[in-house]
Formats: C-alpha cells, sequence, structure tokens
C-alpha cells in the first residue's frame, strides 16, 4: 500500500478499551471513518466509534465484517488474537503486524527480541518446568512473571527464596513465566516511537514514570530525572527495536534506570500506552495521530513538545474515598478551576477500585508549574 488512505477512508481497530477510543477520537478529527470490532456492548471505543462489529476478537464473521468495513485496521491492545490479525491482513492492510503483537504478548520471546536487537534487558530464565526452577535459583531474588497475559503488576510475584519461587510458580497455575533479577531501579522511563510502511521513523519525548502497586500513577515529560544522553539512548534502542521488526505503527517501550545509571528495556507495548497521553494536551501531534498516520500511511511529522506535562491516572478508587461503599464522584469543577487542566474520561459505567477510569492532564510552560498545579489537583481530589 503506498498510496496515503485520505480523510473519508475507514480506519478499524482491534478492541474497544480507552487505547481505542482515543484513536478514534483522532480518527475522526481527521475526518475518517472508524468501525471497532468488540464484545462488549458499551465500550469506550465501540460506543464513539461510526459503526461497532459486536462480536469475539476470534470470530470468523465479525472478522470478516470489519475487513469488508474498513480500508485498514489497527489494534489496540496486545492480547489481541495474533492469528485474527493474520485473518484480516489476508483481506486488508493490519498494522502493527500479526508477528510484531506476538513477540510483545510473551515475556519471553520480547526478550529474545531485546538480545538480538542489542538492547540490555534484566537477567532472565523462562519457567516451563520444575527443573527450570531449580536452574533459576541463582537470579533470586526476582520477580515470577507469567509470559502472557500480564498487566498492571497481575500475574507476578516477588519472590526471594527457592521456597517462595515454587510456591509462586504454583500460584500462578505452573503457566509458561519468565524470573527476572530484581533490579536496584532508580527510576523508570518509557519512550513512544511511531514507525512508518517507509521505514520513516520519528518519537516523542522520553516520559518519567511512576507506578503504584504495579500500576502507572504519574508521567512527567521532561523527564526529570534523565539527562539528554540517557534519553537519546533510550529512544534509540526503541529505534532499533522497532526496526527490527520491522514493525509500522507505534511502539511503546519501557525502560528501567538502574542505580548504577544504566538503561534496562523492561517490555514494550505494539499500541499507544498510558504513559504517552500527555501528548493529547502537550505535544503537536499525539500518539493517537501517529497511529493514525502510520496506519494510513501519512507522512510522520516530528512531533514537538510545546508545553510541561504532568499526567496523573483516575483510578476506580477515587469514586470509593474511604471505606464507604457508596460511589461518590470526584470533585471534578474543584480541578478544572485550576489552569492547566484537561480531563479525559474513558466513558466507563462502571468504576471499580484498581480500574483505570480516566487521566488528566496538567500543563504549563514549565515543569515547576506543572507539578505545582497537580500538587493541588490531588489535593481536590483527595
Ligand atoms: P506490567 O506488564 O504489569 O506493567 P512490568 O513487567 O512492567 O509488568 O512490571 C511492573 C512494575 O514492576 C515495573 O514497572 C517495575 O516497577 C516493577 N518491576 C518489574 N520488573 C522488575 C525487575 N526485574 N526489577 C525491579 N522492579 C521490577
Ligand atoms: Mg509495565
Amino acid at each position: 500500500m503506498n498510496t496515503p488512505l485520505l480523510p473519508g477512508a475507514a480506519l478499524g481497530v482491534m478492541g474497544g478499551g480507552q487505547l481505542g477510543r482515543m484513536f478514534v477520537h483522532a480518527a475522526q478529527t481527521m475526518g475518517y471513518r472508524t468501525v471497532v470490532l468488540e464484545p462488549d456492548a458499551t465500550s469506550p471505543a465501540g460506543l464513539v466509534a461510526h459503526q461497532h462489529v459486536a462480536a469475539a476478537y476470534t470470530d470468523a464473521a465479525g472478522l470478516a465484517e470489519l475487513a469488508a468495513s474498513c480500508d485498514a485496521v489497527t489494534t489496540e491492545f496486545e492480547n489481541v488474537p495474533a492469528d485474527s490479525l493474520r485473518t484480516l491482513a489476508e483481506r486488508v492492510p493490519v498494522a502493527p503486524a500479526a508477528a510484531a503483537v506476538e513477540i510483545c504478548q510473551d515475556r519471553a520471546a520480547e526478550k529474545r527480541h531485546f538480545q538480538r536487537s542489542g538492547v540490555p534487558c534484566a537477567p532472565f530464565a523462562t519457567i516451563e518446568t520444575e527443573a527450570d526452577l531449580a536452574a533459576a535459583a541463582g537470579l533470586l531474588p526476582g520477580i515470577l512473571k507469567t509470559a502472557r497475559l500480564g498487566y498492571d503488576g497481575k500475574g507476578q510475584a516477588s519472590v526471594a527464596t527457592a521456597d517462595e519461587l515454587a510456591a509462586a510458580w504454583q500460584r500462578l497455575g505452573r503457566a509458561t513465566c519468565v524470573l527476572e533479577k530484581r533490579l536496584p531501579l532508580a527510576l523508570e522511563l518509557s519512550v513512544i516511537v511511531a514507525r512508518g510502511r517507509d521505514g520513516a521513523l520519528v518519537h516523542l519525548p522520553v516520559q518519567q514514570n511512576l507506578h503504584r502497586d504495579g500500576i502507572l500513577a504519574v508521567t512527567q515529560v521532561p523527564a526529570p530525572g534523565v539527562s539528554p544522553g540517557l534519553a537519546a539512548q533510550a529512544i534509540d534502542c526503541a529505534g532499533r527495536l522497532a526496526a527490527s521488526m520491522d514493525y509500522v505503527g507505534v511502539l511503546c517501550v519501557e525502560f528501567f534506570v538502574l542505580a548504577d545509571g544504566s538503561l534496562v528495556a523492561n517490555e514494550m507495548a505494539p499500541r499507544p500506552h498510558n504513559s504517552g497521553h500527555y501528548s493529547l494536551d502537550s505535544c503537536d501531534v499525539s500518539q493517537f495521530e501517529l497511529q493514525l498516520r502510520t496506519l494510513a500511511g501519512l507522512p510522520l511529522a516530528a512531533p514537538r513538545l510545546h508545553s510541561a506535562a504532568v499526567m496523573l491516572n483516575l483510578l476506580g478508587d477515587l469514586w470509593f474515598p474511604g471505606e464507604t461503599s457508596e460511589p461518590r464522584t470526584p470533585d471534578w469543577a474543584g480541578v478544572l478551576a485550576l489552569p492547566g487542566v484537561a480531563l479525559h474520561l474513558y466513558g466507563k459505567t462502571d468504576a471499580r477500585r484498581g480500574r483505570k477510569m480516566g487521566h488528566l492532564t496538567v500543563t504549563a510552560a514549565d515543569a515547576a508549574g506543572a507539578r505545582a498545579t497537580a500538587l493541588r489537583v490531588c489535593e481536590r481530589l483527595g
């Protein structure tokens, strides 16, 4: 596909979550028609797309309907069945491709890809049998992670001894896992790159991330603890990881910065990422517009950061202050009275603790200003 798909064309998304919703918004802003395949009748993306194909991700009729309604298809979550992407690709251009998504779906394959691309990652072992457990003891203390389907710290256990490792593997259902050495983290950062069909590569500025209970809580841009040299290294690694998969689309790579200042790749997401949401409000091209441009084959203009940003995730817990079971509505009017606050809610009807309900970006002329307002936001949200 060398001719770009211009506004008016129809773009499909596998998955109906918030990332799909924000892609749909970006595509609609530029005059594209949007179609979402998602089983849930009231999903964040399905509710706002022009067309919602209500079907399971593996449903042959649903996939045929999506392919017939679209000029190209992308995905908004990495656990989309790779075979479904292959089925779609027989009829319509799909980006990113099944083979790349498949690497990102499996922590062991992902780490092999890091090694192949010359990008440092945590020492690890793949655990499939009791014998693997014994052989991996040298990595302790470590973190045991299911190879597939983990997210937001789920499917993980911190283990210090061989007994804890064996017990944790039982608890995880003896599923294929990776055991990673526990590394001394100074901070966490991530970088988003977009790669076009012609190999053109652009990136967003490097962002610094703070996780709470395994879930992203705060992202800051510019990254306060990251030197220009370290940022350039992260961008170079992410670009190499994308190029060596012949990747087309938006790719997010999460990194650890260790106590000695070295950079270690943690994981990749074959799609826009929670840590890139600030780009909607503080960059002239957002991660969702980059996804659209790569999918449609449009030129990739280098994004520019025009404001400093602090992004705060809004979890369902905000709806349940204290121990009371009665949900409340957070004080949106109070936070919107502060300067530079952009509120993004995903249209999820049901607030639950730990569930990502939305996010909020504070922008300001400089990082200190954004941080000061973000602190006031936190006070008002309680
Ligand atoms: P998820 O897919 O749930 O985001 P990650 O592998 O990114 O899983 O792990 C979640 C968080 O756990 C990381 O952001 C980091 O804070 C911590 N973590 C993960 N692996 C390690 C490690 N090897 N050493 C130290 N901390 C880790
Ligand atoms: Mg992660």
